[in-house]
């Protein structure tokens, strides 16, 4: 089958791989209908994570339909629409049976190094009854390929903000999942949502859903305090995973507020504004999305229209160009690219 795969630093390869076959009883094949290329394949493209050996099948963010299960499959059957969160969890550890799937002990996950990716025609799914989850027939494929990540990462990343109607929210970087933490910040009823980027493309589509774009240059600390009469937000969502937009973010939150971190954090030691987290009583949190706990949260708010992912989608491509879309991904000229095996 075809697969995009992880070559070296600044370089993946499409081409021929051998096709995934079902080595357990509670395994599912897949094929892969649509897949997407998220922020995080951008930290493997650029070798920041060097787990990932070369050679790996990228790809955590698909929507298919089952193919294949193995004998001890019972919830899922062939020729269901299927989405999968980027991990699979088994449903059965202390983890999960508290509902803590994100830290399941037997947590693998897809297209990291670990399990092969979904940028393929098809993939196998260890664990299938827990791990795939019917998509309702109302829903888009466009829609649904978001739901097993980054739409779900956005709704974490709204909810461990805290935000009470009334509220200011800031949402520093509107990429992918700045732009969809926007559309859940929404949820909650804000006053308003201040949505900080360098990019003009990225802040007009953040004022379409909703948001006051604030350019993150030198003046962003001034514009958000000017509009909150002084205090800042206080709820603030960090959407880069880098340290200058983590303490910007932090720099941006009225005293009592709290930072939810929702980028994707590489770096080991990275030094954060602690005085000023401590002297104004904030609140920093972060963390995986526990995607299994809301993925059907997601889909709903999306089939009723509360939510609209598909807003985001920038670019529909063939997967045999997954080359050149790495590429425009990296350089921004791509806001979220889809590949269509
Ligand atoms: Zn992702
Ligand atoms: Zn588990």
């Amino acid at each position: 089958m075809r697969a995009v795969t992880f070559q070296a630093p600044g370089e993946v390869r499409v081409g021929t791989v051998s096709d995934p076959v079902l080595r357990e009883p509670t395994d599912a094949i897949v094929r892969v209908t649509l897949s997407a290329v998220c922020g995080s394949d951008l930290h493997i493209y650029n070798g920041r994570f060097p787990r990932v050996p070369p050679g790996a099948i990228l790809g955590h963010e698909f929507l298919g339909r089952v193919e294949e299960v193995g004998s001890d499959v019972t919830r899922v059957s062939p020729g269901m629409r299927v989405v999968a969160s980027f991990f699979s969890w088994c449903g059965t550890c202390a983890a999960c049976l508290a509902g803590q799937m994100s830290q399941c002990q037997h947590l693998e996950t897809f297209g990291f190094g670990q399990l092969a990716g979904a940028q393929a025609e098809r993939v196998r799914v260890p664990r299938a009854d827990t791990t795939l989850v019917p998509v309702p027939d109302a829903l888009a494929d466009e829609a649904a390929v978001m739901a097993g990540d980054i739409l779900s990462t956005a709704f974490f990343a709204a909810e461990r903000a805290g935000i009470r109607p009334g509220d200011t929210v800031a949402v520093v970087g509107a990429g992918p999942v700045g732009l969809l933490a926007i559309q859940c910040a929404a949820l909650y009823s804000p006053v308003a949502i201040l949505a900080l980027d360098r990019v003009d493309e990225r802040l007009r589509l953040a004022a379409s859903f909703g948001a006051r774009p604030v350019p993150a240059d030198a003046d962003a600390t001034a514009a958000v305090r000017s509009y909150t009469a002084g205090k800042g937000a206080s709820a603030v969502i960090e959407a880069v995973g880098s340290r200058e937009s983590l303490n910007l973010a932090i720099a941006l939150a009225a005293p009592f507020g709290t930072v939810s971190a929702a980028g994707v954090f590489a770096e080991r030691d990275l030094p954060v504004d602690m005085a000023r987290l401590f002297n104004r009583d904030l609140t920093l949190r972060s963390g995986l999305g526990n995607v299994p706990a809301v993925i059907g949260r997601v889909m709903a708010l999306t089939v009723a229209g509360r939510l609209q992912p598909q807003r985001i989608v920038s670019h529909r491509m063939p997967l045999d160009e997954a080359e050149e879309a790495y590429r425009r991904f990296d350089r921004r000229e791509a806001l979220k690219i889809l590949l269509m095996p």
